[in-house]
């Protein structure tokens, strides 16, 4: 991926030149639909659960926010890659759920209510989150990990989407394998979100406040983890940050000159 890096800031000051932002690799192994069907099966089978208990949605207005930054993100995101404008994003919160933030295939967000109150975002740290999960969606990172894990689980050439991404949700060593896969995504989410967020009019400067407070100090698990370091997010953040007030400027010029 790293050549998507290399682009991103090549073309970040050379907008003019009609690039878009948000290309991400799109030669994967299985259907999209296939992906599609899954997550939205485990979708409504968790918003199905917490709606059954009382525990979906049960902030009105902390949804309503969060649904109005994304509408924002969703209209840069639409003017960045065609593959954009076909996505029905949906947003949903949940409470004792133990969830943070995630994106699921096909725009399914679902954030925890107790993450985000912890987290006590600015809109536009809230936007770059909302934006680092929408990245996810838009470069396909499940369809991708699944693509990649066919090499690392046993006979993964000859099996169906559903049946490897079963034991990719339940094998823990084949997540401990595809560790290193989760970490780049993770890098790709943080930089393709950074363009949008910036693209969408929100503050490239709370991307590392933002950083600042995800961070769990000092954590370590025996558990697989996707996540890069605080460090590696915050200096590729830093090395980013020019580029994207750039994107950010060249956004309001094309909104004061009525489109690019
Ligand atoms: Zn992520």
């Amino acid at each position: 991926m790293r050549w998507a890096f290399a682009a991103l800031v090549l073309c970040a000051s050379g907008i003019a030149g009609g690039q878009p932002l948000l290309e991400c690799r799109a030669d994967f192994a299985f259907a999209p639909e296939a992906v599609d069907s899954f997550a939205k099966r485990a979708y409504e089978q968790r918003l199905d659960a917490y709606g059954a208990d009382g525990r979906l949605d049960r902030d009105p207005a902390l949804l309503a926010r969060l649904r109005r930054l994304t509408a924002s993100l969703r209209e840069a995101a639409d003017e960045e890659r065609s593959y954009a404008a076909g996505v029905h994003w949906q947003v949903h919160t949940c409470r004792r759920c133990g969830e943070n933030a995630s994106a699921m295939a096909g725009g399914r967000l679902l954030l925890g209510e107790e993450f985000l109150s912890q987290l006590a975002p600015t809109d536009d740290e809230l936007g770059y989150l909302l934006a680092h999960e929408m990245a996810h969606v838009l470069c396909e990172h499940t369809r991708e990990f699944a693509t990649v894990a066919r090499y690392f689980a046993d006979n993964g050439l000859h099996r169906d989407y559903r049946d490897l991404q079963q034991e990719l949700d339940g094998s823990l060593p084949l997540q401990f394998r595809m560790e290193f896969m989760g970490e780049q995504q993770e890098l790709e989410a943080d930089r393709v979100g950074f363009f949008l967020g910036a693209r969408a009019g929100f503050d490239p400067t709370a991307i590392a406040r933002l950083l600042g407070k995800l961070e769990p100090a000092g954590s370590s698990s025996a558990m697989p983890s996707m996540h890069p370091s605080a460090r590696k997010r915050l200096d590729q953040a830093a090395s980013m940050l020019q580029a994207a007030r750039e994107v950010g400027a060249q956004a309001e010029r094309e909104h004061w000159l009525g489109g690019p």
